[in-house]
């Protein structure tokens, strides 16, 4: 073989290579530059959502919902308002009372659900004052009024009595824990409550404003409109009611 042969060959050897090495190390930059621009939509709706937060005002200003916040589907309760004796005109879906115009969505929601597949149970639904009384003075007597209160709502500050919250667990998973997120009915539920008119009134990182612990298996209603709202900005129930005032 002649020299230049031989240099030909080298030459050759070392441009595949380098094609080789290129391969290899620009290759997975690509994918991640890919990857990059896939998230940057998610990275955007963060910074919005943060630049409502800054300013109350901003939403006012823009895309806030024309409803009338007095009406009943907005009714706010915690333990700073208080329903008094209240109760709404009730009807009954799967063994549980709920206020009557809420069936109808809660029917289209559960059915929903368990068309895909999910194993639904309504576990809670109207609890009318006396009940909510009886249950008070039960951790009373236990407890002490003021650590009673920590742990059951006061009679008249319960949202169950609104008769439009449903407490919704998977039939084959009972507990009323935060664990209850990782169920596939709660992944759904959370993910496509507001297309029907619900909210999960007391989201984990709310806590501070609702008073109430993460309760992902506590459902609110509160009409689509609202609820779309609610969930596009990130706001619990306190917050968007707070945005009328
Ligand atoms: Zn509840």
């Amino acid at each position: 073989m002649s020299a230049k042969r031989k240099i030909c060959i080298a030459v050759g050897i070392l441009m595949l290579l380098t094609a080789a090495l290129y391969l290899v190390l620009l290759m997975p930059q690509t994918a991640k530059d890919e990857q990059e621009r896939l998230q940057q939509p998610l990275e955007t709706a963060v910074e919005e959502t943060a630049e409502v937060e800054v300013s109350d005002r901003q939403i006012k200003e823009t895309d806030l919902p024309d409803i009338d916040i007095n009406s009943w589907e907005y009714v706010l309760v915690n333990a700073d308002h208080s329903i008094g004796e209240y109760a709404p005109e009730l009807g009954e879906i799967e063994g549980q009372k709920l206020d009557q115009r809420i069936l109808e969505p809660m029917q289209k929601f559960v059915g929903d659900a368990r068309a895909e597949g999910l194993s639904v149970f309504l576990s809670s639904g109207y609890r009318g004052y006396e009940e909510q009384q009886y249950l008070f003075n039960r951790k009373v007597e236990q407890y002490g009024e003021e650590q009673a209160a920590t742990i059951v709502s006061r009679p008249g500050t319960s949202e169950h009595q609104t008769g439009l919250a449903c407490d919704i667990t998977d039939e084959y998973y009972e507990l009323k824990n935060e664990s209850l997120e990782n169920t596939a009915l709660y992944q759904w539920m959370s993910r496509h409550c507001q297309e029907y008119g619900f909210i999960v009134r007391y989201p984990k990182d709310k806590e501070e404003i609702t008073g109430i612990i993460y309760e992902p298996w506590h459902f609110r209603y509160v009409g689509v409109e609202a609820a779309t709202y609610m969930v596009e900005h990130n706001l619990c129930l306190e917050e968007f009611v707070a945005l009328y005032q």
